[in-house]
């Protein structure tokens, strides 16, 4: 009996060490290569904050008021208010912010900026405000519970939207959420965690462990890059959250299209 029940605990052990292998080379595959999150630089006047391994863009849209794409991880928004410090402004200058996703490393600060209003697609408000969990092979253990932030304006594909002097379009990018949006605010790009951007200044999609549908992520960037094509919008940058930007326009997800058709 006793043999019998140490040689089961023996399998169990090796179970768990075998499944803990198996994440641990999950996660080292998802993160090798990526480019770098440049902190603190400039893109079309566009400051970049990183907050740990996200990142979140300023935007200024008047002399005293600011716009976010996303909020990051920190719930105390500690790098964002520093940025905001270094502009001689406070929590209340942040008018706006402009959420690619729901994931909570990319809505964490929202609650610091008590006049922002917070942005989503429509189809992402239910995962923002912790009503509904996501559903990728990781993120789907996460625990569901309300955020406490409230999506104050839902927005749709195609949508276009003013902040200040900048011109916002709204593109619906399923897969990594369900509700994943890329925002072009003027000319720049921000792709959320619907793709990466790799050293070698190449294009991936986003990663498999921590997206809803990898391959409805691959679809959404293709269509995408076909919309940019077809309507000739000027891309000059893309920025994505965890990896940085790439400063050659549309071509690099353009390759990305053309190797995933
Ligand atoms: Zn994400």
């Amino acid at each position: 009996m006793i043999r019998r029940m140490k040689r089961a605990l023996k399998i169990a052990g090796l179970v768990v060490v075998v499944l803990v292998v198996a994440v641990v080379a999950v996660l080292a595959a998802t993160f090798m290569g990526r480019q770098s999150i440049p902190d603190g630089a400039e893109v079309n006047g566009f400051r970049i904050v990183k907050d740990g391994v996200v990142s979140v863009a300023v935007i200024p849209v008047s002399e005293n008021e600011v716009a976010l794409v996303d909020a990051g991880n920190d719930k105390n928004a500690t790098a964002i208010l520093a940025e905001l410090s270094r502009r001689h402004l406070g929590a209340g200058a942040v008018k706006a912010i402009l959420i690619t996703h729901g994931h909570p490393d990319h809505t964490g600060g929202a609650g610091v900026f008590p006049n922002a209003q917070v942005i989503s697609l429509e189809t992402e408000k239910p995962l923002v405000e912790g009503r509904v969990g996501a559903k990728g092979p990781l993120t789907r253990l996460m625990p569901v519970s309300p955020t406490g932030i409230t999506v104050a304006k839902t927005v749709n594909d195609g949508d276009t939207l003013t902040l200040g002097t900048h011109q916002v379009r709204v593109f619906a990018v399923p897969g990594h959420t369900q509700g994943s949006a890329a925002y072009l605010v003027d000319d720049v790009l921000f792709m959320g965690d619907a793709a990466d951007a790799k050293s070698d200044a190449t294009v991936i999609g986003s990663p498999w462990i921590f997206s809803d549908s990898q391959s409805q992520d691959r679809q959404s960037l293709v269509a995408l890059d076909a919309r940019l094509a077809r309507d000739s919008v000027p891309v000059k940058e893309m920025v994505f959250s965890h990896s940085g930007v790439l400063a050659n326009g549309r071509e690099p997800l353009d390759a990305f299209a053309a190797s995933a058709r």
